[in-house]
Parts: C-alpha cells; structure tokens; sequence
C-alpha cells in the first residue's frame, strides 16, 4: 500500500522536529519511505496568531493497513512528546495521513482521505509536487485540479 503523509510543526526548532519524525516513520518496520516534497514554510492555517509552520509530505510503502500506520504514527507523536494547546494552535509535530492510494475510510479515529486536505492549500502544494495526476478517491479530481479550484476566484473554496 503506498500511503501519504504529511508531517507539520511549529515549534521548538521545527525544521529539526520534521527531520526527527521522519528518521522515526523510516525507521519503522514494514515502512519504507520512497519519496519526500520539499519542506515548506507556511503561514498557520486555522488560528493565524502563532509562527509560521513548517510542513513535508512523505511517501511510504507500507504492508500496514491504515489503523496499523496510524497507531505507529501516533506512537512517534507520543514519543516526541506532542504538545499543543488547543485544535489549531501551536504544536511540536502533527503527522497525518493524507491518502492512502484510492482507499476510503470512515471510522470515528480515521477518516481517509484527510477531511480537509483539499481545502489546505499548503497540503496540496506538497502533493503536487509528487502526485499532481493522482485522483482523490471521493472528489473524483487530481491533485493539480484541486490546487486549481482553490486559487482561481469563484473556486470551490
Ligand atoms: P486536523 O485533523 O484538522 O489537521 P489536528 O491534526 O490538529 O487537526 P489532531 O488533534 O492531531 O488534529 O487529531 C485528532 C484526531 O484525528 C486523532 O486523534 C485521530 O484519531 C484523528 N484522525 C482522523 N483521521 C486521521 C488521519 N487521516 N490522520 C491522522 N489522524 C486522523
Ligand atoms: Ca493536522
Ligand atoms: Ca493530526
């Protein structure tokens, strides 16, 4: 299964945090990274009074399923002791699943796609550079169309 991910933080040395997580997500077993987006300086989404964030997108060939590379994910975010004060706000890493090839899923502690992911448009700048052509499984649009809808005026946003 190839999964994507994107890691984010925006505190405590956050370019050093994203390249912690990631030697911890390649590290896992059955996970191999294939390919990394850039890292790339946002302004926070959400709640806009905090610094800047720092967000990558990985690209990962797993044999785990979705709630098995979940749990593993939260288990970094544990280890490197996630802190974050309110939805939104300031935290040292966040890493969610974005897609997991053309899977959906709709658990209460796993949505697949990401909920948001095509309203984030530092989300899918990262995926574009990787997997401009690839569908999301429930918007029957690529990647590039939905970076598209968000920055033309009268888009879908
Ligand atoms: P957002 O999800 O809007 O980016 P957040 O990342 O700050 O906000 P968290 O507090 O990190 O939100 O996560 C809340 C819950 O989201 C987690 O406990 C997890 O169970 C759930 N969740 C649902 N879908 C996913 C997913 N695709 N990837 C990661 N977590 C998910
Ligand atoms: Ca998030
Ligand atoms: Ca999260």
């Amino acid at each position: 299964m190839i999964y994507h991910i994107i890691l984010g933080s925006n505190m405590n040395n956050p370019q050093q945090q994203i390249e912690t997580a990631i030697q911890k997500v390649g590290a896992l077993k059955s996970v191999k990274i294939l390919r990394k987006s850039s890292l790339a300086q946002t302004k926070a989404y959400g709640y806009e009074d905090q610094d800047d964030f720092f967000n990558q997108v990985l690209e990962l060939e797993s044999s785990f399923n979705p709630e098995e590379l979940l749990i593993r994910i939260q288990t970094i975010e544990h280890v490197m002791g996630r802190m974050r004060s309110f939805k939104w706000g300031p935290r040292n890493i966040d890493i969610d699943i974005l897609l997991a090839g053309d899977q959906v899923l709709n658990y209460n502690d796993l949505v697949i796609p990401h909920y948001d992911m095509h309203n984030r448009e530092f989300t899918l700048k990262l995926l574009c550079e990787l997997i401009p052509e690839q569908m999301h499984p429930l918007l029957h649009k690529t990647m590039r169309e939905l970076l598209n809808d968000l920055s033309s005026p009268g888009g879908d946003k």
